[in-house]
């Protein structure tokens, strides 16, 4: 990368107004990998002056669909063909295993192709009111977007946002995490090279209590749209009351995976790893509660336990590393925290839980998959979520059980059920106070698909039609087919 990466304001790489800069760390070894220009809420004030005129001013509210369909396919396509060089930078900056930021890099394409073919889909509706009116319903793109996103999926979080409100026909000022901004400057570089018009796409970097702050509660910023914990989603939306702007929150989760008796006991297993471990268990929807049925759980944690160990942790970019290293010292030094709270409050552990500081590894963060057992329901580590490699394990006796421990948390983002019994497995699943849901799997998404929670993960859809809709505003429109006087009042 250039010595100093800065932000896209307005069509224009600029540096920030104070002069300051950020180092990004490589969190597999602590080492410096590029020097990034750090904005404040007045770089993002002039983000938000551009977004404002090219919506109003420049046209691109009234760019046909076509138009911005096109501009997306080429940004997809671009994307794709340097899946490589994305792939290798998110495993550089956020640490996950090449073949993780490979998907990742594949699926954001994936996600903008969606919404490119999208844009152009018919999205109103008509009514035979009574004659002789006619209602139409259309949906309008809502203005000026604020966009923040966190560091676990930093560019396929950009590819969630940027999709479906380009799409739509909205301006934007995207903000990446201030740990994890390399993809996301990579991406705006596309996003000039095929051809955005100024001002539609603003790329502003910085930290969350300035720039975040300032996208949060600017009067010019109709829209807000956050993914990240659930304490800073609640900081957003409070800031956000000014100009009553329309929110999308994704937050926080401590999502359930059940496993009844009558599962496929190693495809369960199999299933439990990939739930919770993949991305460092640095994902939002991660199963971090096993629930398991009473008759099998110490055979199945056996099992479970012994595969854990074999998972193989390094470097993100070297052969066959299937988990990297935490995001950063800070957020590792919180996951063993829980680590040490979980052992405090009598739970078992059962592997894990360590810092890995052998074998070339002690300047990255990296941590040992950990499983506790042996739980209670109050317990801060079965309630909080702890956003890393950290399982807490469950005992149910029966599908009452599980579903009342299931839903006892503050959060519904997601949850997975295992059983061979079909009705049973939607039973549970209906039960579920939960967004997202599986049976007999666990975190495959889909762009087609609604992805967001319910209770404190969030407000709002992304992905799907859903998502494209929570960037419109909706119109009626009431057209008299007969316009003669109405003669309510007779002189
Ligand atoms: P975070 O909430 O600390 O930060 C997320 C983003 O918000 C960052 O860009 C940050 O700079 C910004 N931010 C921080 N404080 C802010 C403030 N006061 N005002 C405005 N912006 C602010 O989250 P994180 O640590 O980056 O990510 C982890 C969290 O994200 C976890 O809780 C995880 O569950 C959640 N997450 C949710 C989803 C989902 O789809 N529901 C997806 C991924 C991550």
């Amino acid at each position: 990368m250039e010595s100093l990466e800065k932000m896209y304001i307005d069509g224009q790489w600029v540096s920030a107004l104070a002069g300051k800069t950020r180092n990004i760390i490589n969190p597999a070894d602590g080492c410096v990998i590029a020097t990034v220009v750090e904005g404040a809420a007045e770089d993002a004030q002039l983000a938000v002056a551009a977004a404002k005129r090219a919506f109003y001013e420049d046209g691109w509210m009234e760019t046909p669909p076509v138009e911005r369909a096109r501009l997306m396919f080429a940004l997809a396509d671009a994307l794709e063909q340097r899946t490589d060089k994305f792939a290798k930078l998110e495993t550089l900056n956020n640490g996950k295993a090449l073949r993780e930021a490979e998907c990742d890099v594949g699926d954001a394409a994936a996600c903008f192709r969606y919404y490119a073919g999208l844009a152009t889909k018919p999205h109103g509706q008509t009514y035979d009111v009574v004659d002789p009116m006619q209602t139409l319903v259309v949906r309008e793109p809502i203005g000026v977007c604020g966009q923040i996103v966190p560091w676990n999926y930093p560019l396929l979080m950009a590819a969630w946002k940027l999709g479906p409100a380009l799409a739509a026909g909205n301006t934007v000022i995207f903000k990446p995490s201030e740990l994890t901004p390399l993809t996301a400057i990579k991406l705006f570089e596309l996003i000039e090279a095929v051809g955005y018009p100024k001002g539609v796409a603003n790329l502003v970097l910085g930290a969350g209590n300035t720039v975040g702050q300032e996208i949060a509660k600017n009067y010019d910023i109709d829209k807000v749209a956050f993914t990240g914990g659930t304490t800073t989603g609640r900081s957003i939306m409070m800031a956000a009351t000014g100009n009553i702007k329309n929110i999308s929150l994704e937050l926080g989760g401590k999502s359930p995976n059940i496993i009844f008796a009558d599962a496929d006991f190693e495809a369960a297993v199999d299933w439990t790893l990939f739930a919770i471990f993949i991305n460092q268990g640095e994902v939002c929807s991660a199963g971090s509660r096993l629930l398991i049925e009473e008759s099998i759980h110490d055979e199945f944690i056996e099992r479970l336990v012994e595969r854990t160990k074999k998972i193989k942790v390094g470097p993100g970019l070297e052969e066959g590393v299937e988990m990297g290293p935490l995001i950063s010292e800070t957020h590792m030094n919180r996951v063993l925290d829980y680590v040490e709270l979980g052992k405090k409050e009598g739970a078992k552990l059962m592997c894990g839980g360590q810092r890995i500081l052998g074998d070339g590894l002690e300047k990255g963060y990296f941590v040992e998959p950990a499983i506790f057992t042996n739980t209670t329901p109050d317990m801060r580590i079965v309630q909080e979520e702890i956003f890393g490699p950290v399982l807490v394990v469950q005992k149910f006796k029966d599908e009452k059980e599980a579903i009342a421990l299931a839903n006892n948390t503050i959060y519904g983002l997601a949850g997975g059920v295992f059983t061979q019994d079909g009705a049973k497995g939607l039973r549970v699943i209906k039960k579920l106070r939960a967004g997202i849901t599986w049976i007999n799997a666990y975190n495959p998404t889909y762009n087609e698909a609604p992805w967001g929670g319910y209770k404190q993960s969030g407000i709002g859809r992304e992905l799907g039609t859903f998502g494209f809709e929570e960037y419109t505003e909706v119109k009626q429109i009431n057209i008299n087919l007969d316009p003669s006087p109405i003669g309510w009042f007779k002189n």
